[in-house]
């Protein structure tokens, strides 16, 4: 099987879905793998690190395309390359399928099987290839260092011949897997954490990472099979929006990560609560890309309010890691097809009945074969 990787197209982003490692550890599988050339350069490596590691380097990235059984990239395709992949052949990336209509019609037309990485259930069986958690995980990080690189006070206590400097106050919105990351990063940095999420179970894990939770009662907040939590009625949100804001105007540093699978992000932060927020606060948007939990926020932009605040919305923030990001992202591309192996054809099997594949699996066999995007 010839797998192949192109670079990236989107000037945004800097992660590779392959690294060295994971070539190394397809080539050992079997397979031929073949990456564009500057596949890595914007995350840490050469062609020629990718040429040790057992795979061809190609300038061609239209034979590259046409060549390949199987496709891995991070962000989805610009139309016109579909028509250039060949019929039979497998595509893994994210895909943002809720929203990409048309290109999952075109890889069905093209009779591509095409994987959507958003789509991996989030079961145990799957977490080695869990790239929306291994990418969450990091940007949550990040977010907190962006903050605290923008901020002009200090995150620890200090206690000093010349006085003491108090923590940062440090809010998070959504506790899921980019929330606990930020949580644990604010608190290793020193500050004071406090932390709200719709799920109560999530309110516990913040707890036992040592923040203090906000408890609203929202009354019944579901939640979906998968654990993702479910949109709030109008009537909640407003309690919620109104129970936060004092926190928020008490913050240094407000870090949202809150979001709704398949869906637009909640609005939680307005307008009045920015303009009530001390000058020189930081807020952090993680949900930015997809539409913000911030009013007034601009994706992949940082924007200064009259009151002083940071309004901090940059999109790919996983991509300011990108040698790290890439480096779990392109182990989780190597364990999905290392689990879908099959030694003796040295071939990536597609299993539309597969408990994992018929989570992700979007396209196939000259249709869009996923329930929830059929047409
Ligand atoms: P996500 O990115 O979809 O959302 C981030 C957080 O925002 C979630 O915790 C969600 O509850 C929260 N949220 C939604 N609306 C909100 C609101 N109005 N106010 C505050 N917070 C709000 O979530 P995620 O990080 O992808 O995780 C989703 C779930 O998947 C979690 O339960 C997580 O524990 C689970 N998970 C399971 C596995 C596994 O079993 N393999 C792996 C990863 C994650």
């Amino acid at each position: 099987m010839k797998i192949f990787a192109p670079k990236e197209i989107n000037p945004i982003e800097t992660r590779a879905s392959l690294d060295p490692a994971a070539v190394k550890k397809l080539v050992g599988l079997g397979a031929e793998v073949s990456v564009e050339s500057g596949l890595g350069a914007r995350c840490g490596h050469g062609d020629a690190a990718y040429i040790d590691a057992g795979a061809t380097v190609t300038a061609d990235r239209a034979a590259g395309l046409a060549a390949a059984d199987l496709v891995t990239r991070v962000r989805q395709p610009a139309l016109d390359e579909v028509g250039l992949l060949k019929a039979g052949a497998i595509h893994i990336s994210f895909l943002d399928p809720f929203h990409e209509t048309e290109l999952i019609s075109r890889f069905a037309a093209q009779q591509v099987s095409a994987i959507s990485l958003e789509m991996i259930p989030r079961t145990t069986l799957a977490q080695k290839m869990d790239a929306i958690s291994s990418q969450a995980n990091l940007a949550g990080y990040a977010a907190v260092v962006i903050a605290a690189s923008r901020m002009n006070t200090i995150f620890p206590m200090m206690m000093t011949p010349a006085g003491t400097i108090s923590p940062a106050k440090v809010f998070v919105l959504g506790i899921g897997v980019a929330g606990l990351q930020a949580i644990a990063t604010a608190k290793r940095l020193g500050a004071r954490v406090t932390a709200f999420d719709v799920r109560p179970e999530a309110l516990e894990q913040a707890e036992s990472l040592g923040a203090k939770a906000l408890r609203i009662d929202l009354g019944t907040t579901a939640g979906t099979d998968q654990g993702y939590a479910k949109e709030l009625s109008p009537d909640q949100l407003a309690k919620q929006i109104d129970a936060q804001a004092k926190v928020c105007a008490q913050s240094d540093v407000v870090i949202t990560t809150a979001k709704v699978f398949g869906r637009k992000p909640p609005i939680l932060i307005k307008k009045d609560v920015v303009a009530s927020m001390q000058s020189g606060s930081v807020i952090v948007d993680l949900a930015a890309e997809s539409g913000g939990n911030v009013e007034g926020i601009t994706p992949g932009e940082v924007t200064v309010t009259a009151n002083g605040v940071k309004l901090i919305g940059l999109a790919n923030i996983e991509g300011t890691v990108a040698k790290h990001a890439s480096q779990v992202l392109a182990a989780n591309f190597a364990n999905m097809i290392e689990h879908f192996w099959d030694k003796e054809a040295r071939t990536f099997m597609i299993k539309p009945a597969d408990e994992i594949q018929q989570g992700c699996l979007i396209t196939h066999g000259g249709s869009i074969v996923h329930e929830r995007f059929k047409i």
